[in-house]
């Protein structure tokens, strides 16, 4: 993938997508396979705003019984298929357990009935061919059982708990990438690092943008007869500039990483009420070996990028956490990492606490709403649904473009990396014929990061011995992985490497002399000077606030 600026300057494209979250990567992906000629640009990396931060969970849409939304369960168990089906590689199944209590809405009958409708709206999820991805019914366990599957659990107040599955991203950053990858070996023009500044308007048409590259400081057109705003947070700030008023603001969200409370089983805890709030849900997941513990939601009525966040708002956090009865209280100290990212909010509920998010994903057709032509928004709720939500926003462009293409294929195609139909047997396959240069642990890694596409980084290894090497003993990635990173995925400054070609930065800051290796690494194909490598380091470390 090559970051050509010359073709997005002189090419006019049928749709621009403005924005390289998951919903714009998803779109462009979308468009490319219609045959549509798409080009997407993106202001930092791929996926640097709120994609890299969910707790990446693939929601089968149990949440939403309560409110009755049926149709809403039924469409996320049938993407929780699909995603499955999509980057086999990269979502696997996931465990999920809630106490049952004495309370009537939580009680082992009422959440029996709400495993029982949630096993029949998704009757059909089992329907692919890959034994690994099958999901078993829910079903109520007894104290007993609760508490040898929860260790150190205070179990006195559950009367058992309510068992069933979902789906996880393994790496939600490598899963956009390879939509990113995806769309460009499809046809479409990507960009990183180059800002829509301002829209180029005639009358009441937009005919694409004004934007500046990151690299050089260079202002440029892209025409395009159709732009879609997949910019999340930044959709008002976009839209401001075609003078058009948003009904969104955003709210903040955040998770947090600690050392491992329980393997193997994603938790739903209600934390009491802590400094006067509402007890909260939240949720302790496994991942990597470690915990990752969300959602919490903290109100921010200003500009998205004004926000900052602090250490009494983590502490804030914690004390909720603290508050659910973990075995472990947790301190500071423990958190290994912060995530946070945007979530939208209507305007009308921008001053209610605690927070009401959007619930629904709205693909906003600004010809009807304000009369503006060749612009189309997308405000996306959840990584779960963005397939959808780009198919809707694709039927939405093909219609206004009056133009013919394929229907969306998107439902029935796997990303890159995902030709895999049977992922255990082709991890097994994996690693018996693995070289003797790459340790198991290496190619577990890779399969599980590149999915079909490993051999390629093999092969890499097999030619250059030294790429198979670890950069930090703690962690499986190859130096091969940081140069391919920089060949062919457009990663341009370190924290892409760090944070989203590999998971060296996932659990932390990563020690000076990883971010070193990296550094120098990434020089030989830039030519960095030592000043640049340290402003590079430098970068990265301002990106962890504690
Ligand atoms: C803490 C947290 C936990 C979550 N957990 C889950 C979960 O478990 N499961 C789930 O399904 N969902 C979850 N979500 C929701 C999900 O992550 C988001 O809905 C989704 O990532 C939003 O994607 P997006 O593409 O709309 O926005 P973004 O990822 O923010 O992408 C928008 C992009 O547009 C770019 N941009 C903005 N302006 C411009 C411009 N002028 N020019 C060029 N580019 C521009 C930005 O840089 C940004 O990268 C969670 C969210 C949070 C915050």
């Amino acid at each position: 993938m090559k970051r050509n600026l010359e073709i997005l300057a002189n090419q006019k494209f049928d749709v621009l997508v403005v924005g390289g979250g998951i919903h714009g990567a998803i779109t462009a992906w979308d468009a490319a396979l219609r045959g549509v000629s798409v080009a997407l640009i993106e202001r930092g990396d791929f996926g640097s705003g709120t994609s890299q931060n969910g707790l990446r969970i693939i929601h089968g849409g149990l949440q939403y019984l309560e409110s009755g939304n049926l149709s809403r369960i039924r469409m996320m168990a049938r993407e929780r298929t699909t995603w499955m089906k999509m980057a086999p590689h990269l979502i696997h199944p996931l465990t999920c357990l809630v106490p049952t209590t004495r309370q009537p809405s939580r009680s082992r009958l009422a959440m029996r009935f709400a495993l029982l409708a949630n096993d029949v709206l998704s009757y059909d999820r089992n329907q692919l061919a890959d034994p690994e991805k099958n999901l078993s019914d829910g079903m109520i366990v007894s104290p007993g059982e609760l508490k040898r599957i929860l260790p150190g659990y205070d179990v006195s107040n559950s009367t058992g708990a309510a068992v069933w599955y979902d789906a996880q991203i393994y790496n939600s950053e490598r899963l956009l990438l390879e939509f990113i990858l995806s769309a460009a070996q499809s046809g479409a023009e990507v960009a990183n690092y180059v800002e829509a500044i301002s829209f180029l308007q005639e009358h009441n048409r937009i005919v694409g943008v004004r934007a500046k590259d990151f690299q050089t400081g260079e202002i440029f057109d892209i025409q395009a007869k159709l732009v879609i705003n997949c910019a999340g947070a930044w959709m008002d700030c976009l839209l401001d500039k075609a003078g058009i008023r948003s009904e969104y603001v955003t709210s903040v969200a955040m998770n947090v990483i600690v050392n491992q409370i329980w393997s193997d089983v994603a938790v739903g805890l209600t934390s009491q009420s802590v400094n006067g709030k509402p007890p909260q849900p939240l949720f302790i997941v496994p991942w990597r070996n470690k915990s990752m513990i969300g959602t919490c939601h903290i109100p921010w009525r200003d500009a998205p990028q004004t926000f900052k966040l602090k250490e009494g708002m983590v502490q804030e956090f914690l004390d909720q956490i603290n508050s659910s009865s973990p075995p472990l209280k947790l301190f500071m100290e423990d958190v290994r990492h912060v995530t946070w990212g945007f979530l939208p909010v209507k305007k009308v509920d921008a001053y209610k606490e605690p927070v009401r998010l959007a619930r629904d994903s709205v693909v906003i057709d600004h010809q009807k709403k304000d009369g503006v032509l060749g612009l189309i928004s997308v405000l996306g709720v959840q990584y779960t649904t963005a397939r959808r939500v780009a198919e809707h926003a694709m039927d939405l462009a093909v219609k206004q473009l009056g133009i013919k293409t394929k229907k969306c294929q998107t439902q029935m195609m796997q990303v890159r990396g995902g030709k895999i139909e049977d992922f255990r047997a082709f991890l097994r396959k994996a690693l018996l014929k693995a070289p003797r240069v790459i340790n198991e642990r290496s190619t577990h890694h890779l399969v599980y990061t590149y999915g079909s596409e490993y051999y390629n980084l093999v092969e890499c290894m097999l030619s250059q011995p030294e790429l198979a090497r670890r950069i930090d003993p703690l962690m499986p990635v190859t130096l091969g992985e940081v140069e391919h990173a920089v060949q062919h995925e457009m990663a341009l400054t370190l924290a892409d490497v760090i944070h989203r070609r590999t998971e060296l930065g996932s659990m932390g800051l990563p020690p000076t002399a990883t971010l070193q290796k990296c550094a120098s690494l990434i020089s030989r194909e830039f030519q960095w000077s030592s000043e640049h490598q340290q402003r590079e380091i430098d970068r990265v470390a301002q990106t962890y606030p504690f």
